[in-house]
């Protein structure tokens, strides 16, 4: 027999041991051998999807056909709240898959650069260094996640990307049959492999950024996520009653959006502080554990999922992690409730988060607009006028103050490149508090070593700082000004 689960109480373990399996939800007659399985193979799934206000789940998607619910019903559900931090894809994304936020990993927009997860080891890699053994997958039609996975050393086992297909909901309905395949695949697992997926889901966000948070192609999307989420976790219950082997599931999202665009197919949905774009939601079952399903927990964060996989596959936690593990943090399991009404309590939760101080608000505001020139850069080429022209016409807090600034940068990109473009960002998101705060914990051996100081990216071989003469730092930095 090979390790007991490590959140199998001496009881429950006692139980198995003497054929009374039925303690921890087994069905009635499995064999001894698929007892054994039970105690042998950890299995933990990820589910990420992209853009998902908490509110719109429990206004749409809150029946007994969608597996948003099904999965809050099945673990403990968390309304929690990034702000204070940038509320983009990239760097959400790598909060949740490093363990840490963005003041350390340093990501501030959604083009891929590698460097940051050789300092940062993702999920994937510190799975696969430690315990090689487990079999790691990523499916995601987001290719930055891919990317992503395959960085730091030690890459994923399994990086599925998946096109984008006839629409966003084509896509993810892909995802979603190669999830519940490579799900179904433990089946037939001989060897006790344990395994780590990430499913990743994209069709909220696009509809956010198309028709808004509030549209009904918004509400559709949470609807076809719901129906897809539901074949998944039905996928799992069917291999469960097979194998034996329970899984630890955790459902979550990387923002939330805004609930109107000014410009349609070209508005930024988030980024800024706003609550609507702040609100995220960690949902966490735990294999094993079904004493408090249904539940909510007041302290679960975005940044606590990566300590969290770790400690489910026993693997040791960094000691510079932002986050702590959901299982057994003391912090956490102090935060826990068991409300009457799920569904009023989290709504009355997410109504708590407010804005960051006035300070962090625009510094996170202009971190954003900046980052954001060179991805669009990137995606529309001609789109920048129209893109900093959507965020002088939005309607959110501050956003005026924002405006001379936007078209300050605008002359200043001007015929620049992509890449030299992304290096300039990437100096005033460092300068903004992006990746200000180094690693305590080693690099893990053999990693590449991060050789692109800030220094370094401005005055290298291939790029020439511009001068920035042109563009007024200081009134960037200056909060006064900006209000004034
Ligand atoms: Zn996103």
């Amino acid at each position: 027999m090979t390790t007991i689960k490590q959140f199998l109480c001496g009881a429950t373990v006692a139980g198995m041991v003497a054929g009374t399996g039925a303690a921890v939800g087994v069905p009635s007659g499995l064999s001894a051998l698929t007892a054994d399985w039970l105690l042998a193979a950890e299995h933990v799934l990820l589910i990420g999807v992209d853009g998902v206000n908490l509110s719109k789940v429990l206004e749409y998607a809150y029946g007994d056909d969608s597996g948003f619910k099904t999965a809050m019903e099945q673990g403990i559900t968390g309304a929690s709240s990034l702000t204070n931090h940038t509320t983009l894809s990239g760097p959400s994304w790598s909060t949740v898959l490093t363990g840490v936020w963005d003041d350390k990993h340093g990501v501030f927009n959604n083009l891929f650069r590698p460097e940051p997860y050789n300092q940062w080891p993702s999920v994937f890699n510190l799975i696969e260094y430690h315990k090689p053994e487990v079999d790691t997958t990523i499916i995601s039609n987001w290719e930055y996640l891919n990317q992503l996975a395959g960085a730091g050393g030690y890459s994923v086992d399994n990086n599925v990307f998946v096109e984008a297909g006839d629409s966003p909901a084509d896509s993810d309905a892909q995802v979603t049959a190669l999830t519940i395949a490579q799900i179904l695949g433990t089946e037939d697992n001989p060897d006790d492999i344990s395994s780590f997926l990430f499913s990743y889901q994209s069709q909220a966000d696009h509809a956010g950024h198309s028709f808004a948070g509030g549209s009904e192609e918004y509400m559709q999307s949470i609807i076809n996520l719901g129906a897809n989420i539901q074949q998944i976790l039905a996928a799992i219950a069917h291999v469960q009653t097979i194998t034996g082997d329970d899984w630890s599931i955790i459902l979550t999202t990387d923002h939330g959006h805004q609930q109107t665009v000014t410009l349609p197919g070209l508005s930024i949905g988030h980024g800024f502080q706003s609550p609507n774009e702040t609100s995220t939601f960690v949902i966490f079952d735990q294999a094993g554990d079904d004493s408090q399903d249904g539940s909510q927990n007041l302290a679960y964060s975005t940044v606590d999922i990566t300590p969290t996989i770790l400690s489910l596959f026993g693997i040791p936690l960094r000691s510079d992690f932002d986050g702590v593990s959901l299982v057994d943090d003391p912090s956490v399991l102090n935060s826990h409730v068991t409300p009457d009404d799920l569904q009023q309590a989290l709504l009355a939760a997410i109504a708590m988060y407010g804005y960051p101080n006035i300070g962090n608000d625009i510094t996170l505001a202009v971190r954003t607009v900046i980052g954001s020139v060179p991805y669009f850069l990137d995606k529309f080429v001609t789109g920048i006028d129209n893109f900093l022209q959507s965020i002088v016409d939005q309607d959110i807090f501050l956003i005026s103050g924002l405006a001379e600034i936007a078209q300050q940068i605008n002359e200043f990109f001007g015929g620049l490149t992509v890449d030299v473009t992304n290096t300039v960002a990437h100096g005033f998101a460092y300068l903004l508090g992006a990746g200000v705060i180094a690693p305590t914990d080693a690099p893990l051996p053999g990693a590449a070593e991060f050789t692109g100081s800030l220094e370094s990216l401005l005055a290298g071989d291939t790029f020439t700082a511009p001068d920035v003469g042109d563009l007024d730092l200081p009134l960037l930095l200056d909060v006064d000004a900006l209000l004034g």
